[in-house]
């Protein structure tokens, strides 16, 4: 760990977060200005960050440009009842990814609407208690429910509602800590929003997924090359002991050695001749 620990600070140094905006989920709540929209935005865009960056974004552009300039307005009146707003997104979730119909989509619109019509998502965080991993299980309990009540979907259809609002008992639950990440933390790198000023960025856990979980093997950060709960804590505390205040900062940069670095987690000459971290990794 002592040798790591500069060698990442300098790949964080060097890291070009500005860059890669465009070629991750955050590009999404970037578009917006309003913090209920960019919250509101973050909250379905890291929900929809499964896969190539590329198909959901697709999804996420035809939603987003049918919810318009103010889409938390848009959520907020549909889910009290307003019947253009709940045409608006009725029409938004017409859509499909993966194994997610339209249904869900539109419970999980709905779902944060509802959470909009009462306030703010900090405000709505902040109401579950415990740790991080206890609060984020509330809350997600919670905006389920909701979907659920929402938008009832066939009981069949559980499993894809299962998989927006996951639990947190062994799943990485990595979007949804993407999307803490995102609304707490405010580095200098000036990808994240640091909206949410009442929750600690030392609270926070790494967002744990196959990319950060190889990378964070392969370095010696967790024992396990799969993302896990289990692999998300080792993850976020091995960070902790290089920087207690901020341990997630290293999130994008770790991740995007993965998505646009090529990094596997195993030796591939042409990938890891150039990877800056490689004097660290149990594969070189
Ligand atoms: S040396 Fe290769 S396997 Fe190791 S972290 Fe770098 S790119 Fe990944």
């Amino acid at each position: 760990m002592s040798g790591l620990a500069p060698l990442l600070e300098r790949y964080y140094s060097r890291f070009d977060a500005a860059a890669h905006i465009p070629r991750d989920p955050i590009q999404f709540p970037h578009r917006c200005t309003r913090p209920e929209d960019i919250e509101a935005v973050a909250f379905i865009a890291a929900s929809l960050a499964f896969g190539r960056v590329a198909s959901f974004g697709a999804v996420l552009d035809f939603l987003l440009e049918r919810l318009g300039d103010r889409p938390a307005e848009v959520l907020r009146e549909a889910s009290r009842g307003s019947a253009p707003a709940r045409a608006r997104v009725h029409e938004a979730a017409a859509t499909k990814y993966r194994w997610l119909e339209s249904a869900e989509l539109e419970a999980l619109l709905l779902a944060v609407g509802s959470v909009v019509a009462e306030g703010s998502l900090e405000d709505h965080f902040l109401r579950f208690e415990g740790d991080t991993w206890a609060a984020l299980g509330g809350f997600l309990g919670d905006l389920r429910a909701r979907a659920a009540s929402a938008h009832p979907t066939p009981e069949e259809r559980s499993r894809a509602l299962a998989f927006l609002f996951p639990s947190t008992r062994t799943a990485a639950c990595k979007r949804q800590h993407l999307f803490l990440r995102w609304m707490v933390r405010s580095g200098r790198e000036g990808a994240d929003f640091g909206l949410w000023t009442r929750v600690s960025p030392a609270s926070l856990v790494m967002p744990c997924d196959v990319h950060t979980a190889r990378i964070g093997h392969a370095l010696g950060l967790c024992s396990q090359p799969k993302a896990s709960r289990r692999t998300a804590d080792e993850l976020t505390a091995a960070l902790r002991r290089i920087d207690p205040q901020d341990p997630v900062r290293f999130d994008f940069a770790l991740c995007h050695l993965g998505i646009s670095g090529g990094c596997r987690g195993r030796r591939i000459e042409a990938v890891c001749s150039g990877c800056d971290l490689r004097e660290a990794c149990r594969w070189w």
